[in-house]
């Protein structure tokens, strides 16, 4: 029987890559190990077909080379990103590298807009006060519907698509900025051609564009200048894509009401880490932590059942797909 070995394996797969083997039991050999792959594991290539990765760090390009020369062309890597193989050495040896493009877009479509919920309403404000027994009506707590706004979603792919759905279906006014619009998203909301069309018009402003060089603090002081005063504010597409001092400053100055953060840009040494009881360099993000109108969540939108289960059956498909000499769905080096 053929045999793949799953490097990078972390504790919250597990129960994804059980339901994955219990699928194909009797079809293929699956080891599994949280090891990356490295020299400790290069004696055992010889006994194995295909290979599945998650490490999100650099992949040394003399393993790709160790990989060819044990007949192995393919590498799964378990993630939306690639940026850690170098696809020139790939392409030299012959390997196809594969990913995983879209696992759940639902997933960050709907924490999108329980964020819009949770800001229209001012569910923390809400929470707070009744944490400190305080069960009174005070102003702060009285929310808008959000069926009576203006949504701006800058970004209308396989996220923004499904936000724009969802705040359809409660009656919001929608509103889409995309550099490609999808007229099949007319019946549902209307393109503007500028973002400074859009935040002059937007009591809410949600983000779903990808945090590439060109998008590098897309929202930055001229977005929020244009911006109609207290705009609520989303983000979770990825923190480089929003420059956080101007937001900062828009937040000061009352131009963004109250935001909700995903992803910030220098989330890197903080986010998936338990940082209890330890202290926070970062004055920013310390400073944002501190504010009762900004939510933070630790880059968590995609994170469900489903999104888990995707992230492990899509690519160890692929790895099947591969070692049984069929075409492989995902790969980015094609
Ligand atoms: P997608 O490629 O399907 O859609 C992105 C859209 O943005 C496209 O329609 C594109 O034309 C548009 N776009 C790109 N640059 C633009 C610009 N400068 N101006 C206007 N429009 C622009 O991507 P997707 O699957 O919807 O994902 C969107 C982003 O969501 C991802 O790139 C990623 O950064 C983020 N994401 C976040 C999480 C999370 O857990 N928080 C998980 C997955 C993805």
């Amino acid at each position: 029987m053929k045999k793949i070995k799953i490097f990078d394996v972390r504790e919250d797969e597990h129960q994804a890559l059980e339901n994955w083997m219990s699928a194909h039991q009797g079809e293929v050999e699956v080891e599994l190990t949280s090891d990356s792959l490295g020299e400790a594991h290069f004696d055992t290539l010889d006994q194995i077909d295909g290979i599945s990765t998650s490490q999100t760090t650099t992949i040394n390009n003399n393993y790709l080379k160790i990989l060819a020369e044990h007949g192995i062309y393919h590498v799964a890597q378990r993630s939306a990103g690639y940026d850690m193989f170098d696809l020139d050495v790939a392409n030299q040896l012959g390997i196809k590298v594969s990913n995983v493009p879209s696992y759940s877009p639902q997933s960050i479509a709907e924490f999108a807009v329980m964020r819009i919920l949770e800001l229209v309403r001012h569910a923390y404000q809400i929470d707070q006060n009744v944490s400190q027994q305080c069960f009174d009506w005070s102003m702060n707590i009285q929310g808008r519907t959000v069926e009576s706004l203006k949504i701006g979603v800058i970004g209308t792919g396989r996220i923004g698509s499904r936000v724009a759905k969802i705040l359809n279906g409660f009656g919001s006014q929608v509103y889409g900025y995309d550099l490609k619009p999808n007229s099949e998203l007319e019946s549902i909301l209307t393109y503007v051609d500028s973002v400074e069309t859009l935040v002059q018009n937007c009591d809410v402003l949600t983000i779903h564009i990808p945090g590439s060089k060109d998008n590098h603090y897309f929202i930055n002081q001229h977005v929020f200048q244009h911006a109609k005063e207290g705009l609520l504010f989303v983000n979770t597409a990825r923190g480089s894509v929003v420059d956080t001092q101007a937001l900062i400053e828009a937040l000061d100055s009352g131009v963004v009401s109250a935001a909700a953060l995903d992803t910030y840009e220098n989330e890197g040494d903080y986010f998936r880490k338990d940082w209890s009881n330890k202290h926070i360099a970062d004055q920013t993000l310390q400073g944002l932590l501190g504010r009762d109108n900004v939510l933070i969540s630790p880059h968590v939108a995609f994170y469900t059942d489903e999104a888990v289960q995707n992230l492990v059956d899509i690519p160890l498909d692929d790895v099947l797909s591969y070692i049984h000499g069929k075409e492989v769905k995902n790969i980015v080096n094609p």
